[in-house]
């Protein structure tokens, strides 16, 4: 072998470990346990199937919502499963902590930076727990319980690492994924080989994300990027086959990260110019949250339709009527927001209260996101047909000008 080639060789060896080294300081876990699921598990492919076709439809029927200013409002539960150090110690972190780590979440979805778009998106720590009781929304659970948590962490569902099995642990503390956004904080995954994972919106009782207790801070990237992947947004290498090939973007609305202002590129480049295309706007991907690259401080206009077309479809919509940040729920007459709706559960019709006869606009909304009709009213009592629809969930929304209520109607 030349001298060279034994140069070469050390470059591409020094290379290899550099990325490795990179990819292994913010390597998020979700896609391989959604790639293991995807193949061993025919249900859960249909699910992300169905729900890939209920989002592209919402998308397309709903770009009026990108134009009404709706914060979609998500209560969430933190669980602390610490190893029995004191509150503020070790991996049993502060309530402060976690305050700010919500507060810095809030700022990257409402784009306080200035460098990408506002999700109209926000977390608030559940303020009623599930029994109607007032809460903190963080829970601390003791983990070592769980065989193998205290020396290797969390072992996600189908990851062969040694460590306690996810869902014992989740058991230890986990509220109504209907109602709340679960997080756990976590010491470990997989003895330090990940950071964090989510499950993509397909629901079921360990729906959330996981994350370590040192990203759970305010100025955390990996937040962000776990609970975009909980509101279905992929990674933007998504279909680079692990570094290895530039995505296929033949169609951005199906191809890679389905999103079509991050352009496709191999997990790794990050640098001045995309070795993948010279269409699109690069910083739109080496600088998003869902990359793994260095610097992160924007999602697009393309997630954030992503994100919120998934967030009024089952079962992310339920979020949205939640009672868990004290914003009071939807069964309604005993209720004293401001609109109320009864019956619900109807058989065929149901009535809006308006005491204050404003000019509202209703929009109802079946539960994959298609806008059913629309309504302006003034009147005390306002009719609504649901005769001719299905049985099922439907939300309503009503903007009153100033401000949007979400309704969740069930039709028996
Ligand atoms: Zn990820």
């Amino acid at each position: 072998m030349s001298n060279y080639s034994r140069f070469i060789q050390l470059i591409i060896f020094v290379l290899f470990f550099q990325m490795n080294g990179v990819a292994q300081n913010s390597e998020c876990g979700t896609d391989f346990i959604h790639n293991t699921r995807m193949e061993s598990d025919a249900v859960y492919k249909k699910q992300v199937l169905e729900l890939e076709l209920q989002v592209e439809a919402s998308i397309k029927n709903h770009a009026h919502n990108n134009l009404k200013s709706t914060i979609y409002k998500i209560p969430v539960v933190v669980h602390v499963l610490h190893l029995g150090e004191a509150i503020g110690t070790g991996t049993n972190i502060s309530d402060l902590q976690i305050q700010q780590a919500i507060t810095g979440l809030n700022n990257r979805f409402n784009n306080s930076n200035g460098n990408g778009v506002d999700v109209e998106m926000e977390f608030c720590l559940a303020s009623l727990d599930p029994n109607g009781n007032s809460t903190s929304g963080i829970n601390r659970v003791n983990g070592t319980s769980v065989a193998n948590y205290q020396t290797n962490g969390i072992t996600p569902t189908g990851n062969p690492c040694i460590g306690g099995i996810e869902t014992s642990i989740k058991d230890l503390s986990r509220w109504p994924v209907a109602d709340y956004y679960n997080i756990w904080v976590v010491s470990e995954i997989c003895n330090g080989s990940f950071v964090g994972f989510a499950s993509y919106p397909v629901g079921g009782l360990y729906d959330g994300l996981v994350i370590v207790s040192t990203s759970m801070t305010s100025n955390s990237g990996t937040l962000p990027h776990e609970i975009g992947h909980g509101f279905f947004l992929y990674h933007t290498f998504n279909g680079d086959g692990g570094n290895v090939n530039c995505p296929v973007d033949a169609d951005c609305t199906i191809d890679g990260d389905r999103v079509c202002d991050t352009p496709p590129h191999k997990q790794s480049d990050c640098g001045a110019t995309n070795p993948c295309t010279v269409a699109g706007v690069w910083d739109n991907s080496r600088y998003n949250y869902m990359s793994y690259c260095p610097l992160v401080n924007r999602f697009t206009q393309g997630q954030k339709d992503r994100m919120r077309a998934t967030a009024i479809i089952a079962p992310r919509a339920s979020l949205l009527t939640s009672a868990g940040c004290g914003i009071l729920g939807t069964n309604e007459m005993s209720s004293n927001q401001e609109f109320s709706v009864f019956p619900n559960p109807t058989q065929s019709n149901f009535s809006i209260i308006n005491s204050a006869q404003k000019p509202l606009t209703l929009v109802l909304i079946s539960s994959d996101g298609k806008q059913l009709n629309t309504l302006f009213s003034q009147e005390n009592v306002i009719l609504v047909d649901l005769s001719s629809h299905p049985k099922g969930l439907y939300l309503l929304e009503i903007n009153d000008g100033s401000k949007t209520e979400f309704k969740r109607i069930i039709k028996e």
